[in-house]
């Protein structure tokens, strides 16, 4: 607080302020994609736009087999059963419930590790602490677009004999040293919900990296069928349509726009908080390119004197409603709060920043200025 440098309070936005908003492609650009749907009259089952959009998402995320399925939750359902896994599973606490509830909805009991302090992401040491003769595999989350240690992860499950699946949700087109993150792990799962940078509405893919992985997700999407007389394995329905598949090829078309312009929207709230005690923007190291999803404050209360919550709360009389990504911890939900390796004291560093994290809005229709009085109205209520 410095009274002699008080400013007016800023003023609050005319309408609600929500913390992303979908990318949508000028309407006739859809209807004209219909009108070839409608010719052909095919509305899915591996239609046209549905192959189309796969070999797209292939060269544009430089990965070998790009499976595309109707969102992301199938995904991860679908690689886990791809991989035959059972038993233990071990995850990350700090992520959206689709994450343990895929694992819980295929009978897989998650064993929640904690995450590193610095990447937020499941902490290879804390995953190797929580190996039992169980354990057949870990679903590590890429949070906020920031890579898991991959090849920390990957090699632990080496030695171990586990399977690694990765939640990719916010990690669209994300690259380590200029590698695809579908190079790592058994498979990337990634989710096309309408909240995401990269959307088909609903929708999701799995990122494969053999042939014969591919071919088996391509089976398990599709009820098991091979051909009309041979059911071959138990699958379920979690193919994409043509409609999304449209929606998707026109979304990619604005991907590289939108996040140059989220990057220069991250560069404001970054410079704006840099100065301020206890509040600091969370970032990507260099040899990682930025997929863009989320722009996230860590508010650090006994530093900034103010708490999350507070802010978070006060944020909504200027029409601002950021979103407590993720809080609370998926550990603490009534379902899974009771496994052993939910105890608060098994999980301290993801306690900790599920506190302090708060997702600002972020998205490319919001403009620099509008990004200014996001900043303005976050430090007017931290006092700074
Ligand atoms: C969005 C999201 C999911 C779920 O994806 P859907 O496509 O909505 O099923 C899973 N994990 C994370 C981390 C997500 O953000």
């Amino acid at each position: 607080m410095n009274p002699g440098r008080a400013q007016p309070a800023p003023t609050a936005f005319s309408a609600p302020i929500h913390v992303t908003r979908p990318l949508l492609p000028p309407l006739s650009d859809y209807t004209e994609l219909l009108e070839g749907v409608w010719q052909r009259q095919w509305l899915t089952n591996n239609g046209e736009l549905t192959q189309q959009l796969e070999r797209r998402l292939e060269a544009y995320l430089g990965a070998p087999h790009v499976a595309v399925l109707g969102n992301g939750t199938l995904a991860l359902q679908l690689a886990l059963r791809c991989f035959d896994l059972a038993g233990e599973v071990i995850t990350t606490p700090f992520t959206f419930p689709a994450t343990p509830h895929a694992l819980d909805s295929v009978g897989i009991v998650p064993v929640f590790a904690d995450i590193d302090p610095q990447t937020l992401t499941l902490s290879p040491s804390a995953v190797e602490q929580a190996i039992t003769p169980r354990t057949s595999g870990v679903l590590g989350v890429h949070v906020y677009g920031m890579p898991c240690d991959v090849e920390a992860i990957d090699a632990l499950a080496a030695r171990r004999g586990l399977r690694v699946i990765y939640d990719g949700a916010h990690a669209f087109g994300a690259r380590i040293g200029g590698r695809s993150i579908g190079d790592f792990g058994d498979a990337t799962m990634l989710s096309f919900h309408a909240t995401k940078l990269f959307h088909s509405a609903e929708g999701g893919a799995l990122l494969l990296r053999r042939p014969e992985d591919r071919a088996r997700i391509d089976l398990l999407r599709n009820f098991g069928i091979r051909d009309e007389v041979s059911v071959v394995t138990p699958g379920v329905n979690a193919k994409m349509n043509e409609l999304q598949a449209a929606m998707g090829l026109l979304v990619l078309d604005q991907v590289e726009q939108e996040r140059a312009a989220r990057a220069r929207l991250k560069a404001i709230y970054t410079e704006r908080f840099a100065a301020a005690p206890g509040l600091r923007m969370f970032a990507l190291p260099d040899s990682v390119s930025d997929s863009n999803q989320y722009a996230v404050l860590l508010i650090d209360a006994d530093e900034a004197g103010v708490d999350r919550d507070t802010v978070y709360e006060r944020l909504k009389a200027f029409n601002i409603f950021s979103r407590r990504y993720f809080y609370p911890l998926c550990s603490e939900a009534p379902h899974y709060r009771d496994l052993p390796s939910a105890a608060p004291a098994n999980l301290p560093v993801a306690r900790r920043i599920s506190r302090q994290v708060l997702a600002l809005p972020y998205f490319g229709a919001l403009g620099e200025e509008g990004a200014h009085r996001i900043a303005d109205a976050v430090l007017h209520i931290a006092g700074q």
